[in-house]
């Protein structure tokens, strides 16, 4: 089974007056992390994880921060469209572990919930999601939360199913290249090599 990890990192400045959002719960709290969207620094570092693990670009790529569709977005869409180009790869997630690093609130008494929030948002188990969180001490960064994020894949049995069918294809073709081969080195024969369209581009309106 073939495997892969992505990284994702992100960091967010912390403003008084606007919601926290993060693991995509609103946290009560008398400041909020701002930023283009609503600011969700762990689903931010999720969902760059997930691009990472199929070589599928950023966050940035997909959702450019000066873009007023994304303005004040719930970074839940964000992780969506991570997944769907994690399923279009071939992938599933085997788990997904992931680092805060902030002064306040304290997410250990909530940690659990969060973890609960991802893996509903992510479409997988409680037990496959860990959520810890550090204070960043030495650091000078009271006012900033960090996350870094990382995340095993692997490839699903249907995509191997179909890879090892093309790979049965392919061999055929090539059996069918040796004998066409012999028949026109033996007995003179024009090679056939003919290929048969998949679809008839005619019919494509
Ligand atoms: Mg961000």
């Amino acid at each position: 089974m073939e495997t892969r990890i992505g990284f994702g990192w992100d960091s967010h400045a912390f403003k008084a007056g606007i919601p926290l959002r993060i693991g995509g719960m609103t946290l009560e709290h008398p400041e909020g992390l701002v930023g283009h969207s609503d600011g969700d620094v762990l689903l931010h570092a999720v969902t760059d994880a997930l691009l990472g693990a199929v070589a599928a670009g950023d966050i940035g790529s997909f959702f450019p921060p000066g873009d007023p569709r994304w303005k004040d977005a719930n970074s839940a869409i964000f992780l969506k469209l991570a997944m769907e180009e994690l399923q279009h790869a071939g992938f599933r997630i085997v788990n997904v572990d992931t680092t805060l690093i902030m002064n306040a609130p304290k997410i250990a008494p909530i940690a659990g919930d969060m973890r609960s929030s991802v893996a509903d948002l992510l479409g997988i188990e409680m037990d496959q999601v860990s959520i810890k969180a550090k204070t960043p001490e030495g650091l000078g960064l009271d006012h900033v939360a960090q996350c870094h994020a990382v995340v095993l894949v692997e490839r699903t049995a249907e995509s191997d199913d179909l890879k090892s069918m093309s790979a049965v294809i392919e061999s055929q073709r090539q059996l069918e290249d040796v004998v066409d081969d012999l028949l026109a080195s033996v007995h003179g024969l024009p090679k056939k090599r003919t290929i048969d369209p998949v679809y008839d581009t005619e019919d494509i309106t």
